[in-house]
């Protein structure tokens, strides 16, 4: 079946050279990497050569990795880690936009005794800085803000803002989720003090991400058990999958190149096909300023939902800009907060490509998209098209 596969924001399709990677250590070498032989050495070498290519990803140094399984789990941990570390400070400081791996935890913790402040954003899902930093306290134990927005793909002024955290001597964390593999992210360039990303997002498999600890960052394991990852993560490693993440952190920077210029260029014909062809649509969001994989457009008087399953019809993959909770369709909180009218909300396609996406995928869905929104427009009571 050939999928015209779309939604790499949700997930991606995992390298081939990551899988080849990664065999060896489910077949073969599956000792534990904390056992004394040299059997188990080899997964222990592994597991360090993996640490080494994640830091030099993110211009790091290998033993401010900590594996996890997963980005939601890096951003659990980095959050309960600084208000542990610092139990007397109560206010956290996040923004209205952010994964449920952040919001649901700051809306528990805003339940448990914390002050959580939401930043809001304005219509085109960029931060209202000056709110934000009338808001840094001395109070604050934690300011954490994404990187770059999962539905939009809005990329927010991160290096800019962690300098007036910093100045505060406020620990600052950053779900990278997003932007790690997409644009470029040094370290060294800024003094964040953690940061996380996940491997499915990278074209590794699903159950595997890091956590980024700048040295010197206080810190306190949140999965407390063994020794393993310096008595910061507890848990025998995921050897396999750690190793399929290194594996994609080196292809994930010698792609760099290509994601910004061809995969951007495939996202902007998509784009610009489809806004000519289809009246009443509008990108959702900063356009300038954005990941070079992603468009969020807006289609207004049609049903989101409808859309991905005529779409499906066709083995096109893509996701939709609502949440379907308890039966009803809500816009979901990020076109909410952005104030995107209801009428577009409902009918927002967030699109997000991958360095395997083609030309031909892309005039496919160029071409067959538009008919698509006439025939479900023409059943809609409020389109007067
Ligand atoms: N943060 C962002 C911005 C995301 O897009 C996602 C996943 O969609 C996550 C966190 C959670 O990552 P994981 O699925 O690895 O838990």
């Amino acid at each position: 079946m050939n999928i015209i596969y779309l939604d790499n924001n949700a997930t991606t399709r995992v390298a081939p050279e990551v899988i080849e990677e990664m065999l060896p250590y489910l077949e073969n070498f599956y000792g534990n990497p904390s056992s004394m032989y040299s059997f188990a050495e080899k997964a222990a070498l592994k597991l360090e050569e993996a640490r080494s290519k994640a830091a030099s990803l993110l211009g790091a140094t290998p033993e401010e990795i900590i594996f996890t399984s997963c980005g939601s789990e890096s951003d659990s941990t980095a959050i309960q880690a600084a208000i542990t570390s610092d139990p007397y400070k109560k206010h956290i400081i996040t923004t209205r936009v952010e994964h449920p791996a952040v919001k649901n935890l700051c809306e528990h913790l805003s339940k448990n005794g914390y002050r959580v402040t939401f930043v809001p954003v304005d219509g085109q899902g960029n931060l209202d800085l000056d709110y934000f930093y009338k808001n840094l306290t001395d109070d604050t134990a934690i300011v954490s803000i994404m990187w770059a927005n999962n539905e939009t793909g809005v990329i927010f002024p991160i290096e800019e803002i962690v300098e007036a955290v910093k100045k505060k001597g406020i620990v600052f964390h950053t779900d990278a989720v997003q932007a790690v593999g997409k644009i470029p992210i040094d370290m060294k360039k800024a003094e964040i003090d953690m940061l996380s990303l996940s491997g499915h997002k990278l074209h590794a498999p699903k159950g595997v991400g890091v956590l980024y600890v700048r040295k010197g960052t206080k810190f306190s394991p949140f999965l407390i058990g063994g020794h393993q990852e310096h008595g910061r993560r507890g848990g025998t490693e995921n050897v396999a999958s750690i190793a399929a993440l290194g594996k994609a952190a080196e292809l994930a920077a010698a792609n760099m190149e290509e994601e910004n210029t061809r995969v951007k260029a495939l996202r902007d014909k998509l784009e610009n096909g489809l806004l000519k062809a289809i009246p009443n649509a509008a990108v959702n969001g900063e356009k300038e300023n954005r990941l070079p994989n992603t468009t969020s457009i807006g289609f207004e008087y049609v049903e989101g939902e409808a859309i991905l399953l005529m779409m499906n019809e066709l083995n096109i993959c893509a996701s939709s800009g609502s949440a379907c909770t308890s039966g009803s369709l809500e816009p979901s909180h990020v076109l909410r907060a952005m104030g995107v009218p209801f009428t577009s909300a409902h009918g927002s396609i967030r699109f997000s490509l991958s360095v395997y996406n083609t030309d031909e995928e892309i005039d496919f869905v160029i071409k067959k998209l538009p008919p698509i929104i006439e025939t479900l427009r023409k059943m809609s009571p409020f389109w007067k098209g």
